[in-house]
């Protein structure tokens, strides 16, 4: 899987997705992920890429071709065209897990970063397939977010993730929040690891760690039930 992250600031891209199992994954070939500068594609001497806004207002907005030539060159130098361009924005589609599992199979995908105020909306309209926000609330730059977004969707890709840091059970996989963790020492300051955990029963720690999610997810994401799947005695939570 490729994912190549539209940037005026590459240096904040490369350095993040070189550490740990990103920086791991893309060592052994698992994923590609590239940064390239706008800036790269200015056309005008003082490499300019922003400019003021028609109509006034505070603030300078990125000029509409660079991006549109930076895209064209994406396009023209890949094996596999894009299949989707997403503009990191606060005026997204909240970035969601299913959303990252849907898009960890696909080939090429594009992130576009803003910054300042935004990009002249004819880029936008010319090579965004989706907009995505990480949240409610507005940043300085897309590139934290196109990190949020790259990172998601890179420990799905198959074999990024060890056995060891499996992504079967983790939050959001089946619905619900995960249930609490323990490792050694099986008591730490006077507070003991709950006893099945120790059990080595199987079937019990299953049980335990589904209801542990359950009542986790009721006290943190109540939102969350009325969608996971739960049996009929489950359901007890979304009643109560
Ligand atoms: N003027 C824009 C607005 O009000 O919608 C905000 C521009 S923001 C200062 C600059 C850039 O940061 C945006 O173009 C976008 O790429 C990025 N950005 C800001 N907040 C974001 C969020 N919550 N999710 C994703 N990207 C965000």
């Amino acid at each position: 899987m490729k994912i190549t992250i539209m940037t005026l600031f590459p240096e904040m891209i490369e350095n993040a997705v070189n550490c740990s199992i990103l920086g791991r994954a893309r060592q052994n070939g698992l994923i590609e992920i590239e940064a390239i500068n706008i800036r790269d594609f200015a056309n005008n001497k003082h490499l300019q890429v922003d400019d003021y806004p028609y109509g006034g207002g505070a603030g300078m907005l990125m000029m509409a071709d660079p991006v549109c030539r930076c895209y064209d060159h994406i396009v023209e130098h890949s094996s596999v065209a894009p299949q989707h361009v997403l503009y990191m924005s606060p005026q997204g589609k909240p970035w969601k897990q299913q959303m990252a599992e849907a898009l960890s199979s696909e080939e090429h995908i594009v992130l576009l970063c803003g910054h300042y105020e935004g990009i002249d909306q004819r880029a936008l309209d010319a090579i965004v397939t989706e907009e995505v926000s990480i949240g409610d609330y507005v940043l300085t730059g897309g590139e934290l977010a196109a990190l949020v977004v790259a990172d998601s969707i890179s420990r799905l890709v198959p074999g990024v993730l060890g056995k060891a840091e499996s992504f079967q059970d983790e939050s959001f996989s089946d619905g619900l929040l995960e249930y609490p963790h323990y490792t050694r020492p099986a008591v730490y300051r006077d507070e003991a690891v709950p006893d099945v955990l120790l059990s080595g029963n199987h079937q019990k720690i299953a049980a335990y760690r589904r209801e542990m999610s359950l009542i986790n997810t009721f006290n943190k994401r109540p939102d969350l039930l009325k969608r996971a799947k739960l049996t009929e005695k489950e359901k007890y939570f979304i009643n109560e």
